[in-house]
């Protein structure tokens, strides 16, 4: 349902610079792009979100910010699920609303003379062209983090090093790393490959050139935790990079959720005694065969370990929600031990003293919500850059374990003790909560993220 309003007049601004920022219609990107736009409005900035009114924000929870929709660009009778392909997707944003956009912002500029910058997700690459057309100055904001867009902008490398072709049984065991894509294993690869590993080279490729020609890079990561990518990052592409997240720990729990949060997570946990619940989450668009859904069951009923388990409706295939699960296993999980919800406010949850540990499809918004509240993970990425955000969970960071064959019980239930009891799962723990320290060190005045924040408001500031 499209609940936008198109505003063609402007609230009175008092004489601020407005940003126009336009993100990506997929909740993973919706989510630090609004809480983006809320730390530049906490910084004297009028916001305006240009969206398509394909899965729009809701402006009533902004109402200090301007929602432009752009008209149609044919994705109005769509739902997330037809679109599971991100691929598919970027793609047709990319070439049916470059107009639309151009008119918006057109209009815009015209009515408003204080527009100074357009702050667009790096997935669409085709705006740098308008922007450049309308003189506009244009920021990327890029909502993985660093070490994932350095092997996306090395992605022609895997095509010249010919390895977008069908893999043997012996390269999806191979533990060797991919030559100039460390730690990135050629195991990894069909996954970080995606089914269409063509069609991903030739997007991937656009979003880097046109991330190139843009002024700066916003990251939704610290400093602290990229520090070994940052030379390679200012080699390839020289302008200001701000880490200034992470973003959600500027403002509390996220408004911009398209799906209602069950709360009842918060109540059920309340019941649980300190880090001894698992959260398990894959996140907005992972879908799962209903063989695997069936494994992570019993996976987690076997472990004897409490769990609270996210099942998004319609993320197991030819299921709606539950009805695969045995007659009984929901009775046999109810007494305390298991809980089950279809979407749930994954910030409060992660900071309660009861989650002890999350299994998670690595994306990367999960991955650092986990990182600041010092929640140790299991890792079972499903593609693109979830793969290389487990490996550095997993082998450069040290805070999480591999499920190492993907969704089967007995691993599973072995990664689940791993984690939750064995020492290698307390060592990870101090590991990540010496991590969620130096987030916080980060975010106070003269930390790293602070610091960039205000580099970033003076650099808008000049233009
Ligand atoms: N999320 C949520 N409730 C849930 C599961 C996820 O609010 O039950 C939020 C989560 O906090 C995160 C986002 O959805 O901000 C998921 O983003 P991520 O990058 O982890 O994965 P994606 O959905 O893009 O695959």
């Amino acid at each position: 349902m499209d609940t936008t309003t198109t505003t063609t007049v402007l609230p009175n601004n008092g004489g601020r610079r407005r940003l126009v920022l336009l993100p990506l219609p997929l909740q993973g990107h919706i989510n630090p792009m609004l809480q983006l736009a809320n730390i530049l409005h906490s910084k004297g900035f009028s916001i305006t979100i240009l969206h398509t009114r394909f899965n729009s924000p809701n402006p009533t929870n902004y109402p200090h910010f301007n929602f432009l929709s752009i008209p149609d660009v044919g994705l109005q009778n769509h739902s997330l699920s037809d679109f599971a392909n991100v691929i598919r997707l970027v793609h047709h944003l990319n070439t049916s609303s470059l107009h639309p956009i151009r008119d918006c912002l057109a209009r815009l500029m015209l009515e408003d003379a204080g527009v100074s910058c357009l702050i667009t997700d790096a997935q669409w690459f085709a705006t740098q062209t308008v922007a450049d057309d309308l003189k506009l100055p244009r920021i990327v904001h890029r909502t993985s983090n660093i070490s994932s867009f350095l092997l996306f902008a090395a992605f022609p490398l895997l095509r010249d090093m010919g390895y977008f072709r069908p893999f043997s049984d012996q390269e999806l065991k191979s533990e060797a790393f991919v030559p100039g894509l460390e730690p990135l294993k050629v195991k990894d690869l069909p996954k970080f490959l995606t089914s269409d590993p063509v069609g991903s080279c030739e997007l991937l490729e656009l979003m880097v050139q046109a991330t190139k020609q843009a002024r700066a890079i916003i990251w939704n990561s610290f400093k602290e935790l990229e520090e070994a990518e940052l030379p390679t990052l200012r080699h390839g592409f020289s302008y200001p990079h701000f880490l200034i997240g992470p973003f959600h720990k500027y403002f509390p729990a996220s408004s911009s959720s398209l799906l209602d949060q069950d709360k009842t997570s918060i109540s059920w946990l309340d019941k649980h005694s300190h880090n001894s619940v698992l959260y398990v989450s894959f996140g907005s668009l992972a879908i799962i065969e209903e063989y695997q859904f069936l494994e992570m069951a019993w996976g987690l009923a076997n472990s004897k370990q409490p769990f609270l388990w996210v099942v998004r409706p319609g993320s197991i295939q030819g299921s709606e929600w539950l009805e695969s699960l045995p007659d009984g296993f929901l009775e046999r999980i109810a007494e305390r031990r298991g809980y089950i919800v279809k979407w749930a406010p994954q910030q409060e949850v992660l900071s309660h003293p009861a989650i002890g540990g999350f299994l998670t499809h690595s994306g990367w918004n999960s991955t650092l919500e986990s990182i600041c509240e010092g929640v140790p993970m299991i890792c079972s990425p499903c593609f693109g850059d979830q793969l290389p955000n487990a490996r550095y969970v997993c082998d450069v960071w040290k805070i999480g374990v591999e499920l190492e064959n993907g969704l089967e019980r007995e691993e599973i239930e072995s990664s689940i003790k791993r984690l939750m009891v064995d020492k290698e799962g307390i060592e990870m723990r101090d590991r990540v909560l010496n991590l969620k320290e130096k987030v916080n060190i980060c975010l106070k005045k003269g930390g790293s993220s602070y610091t960039s924040l205000e580099d970033l408001v003076n650099y808008i500031l000049s233009f």
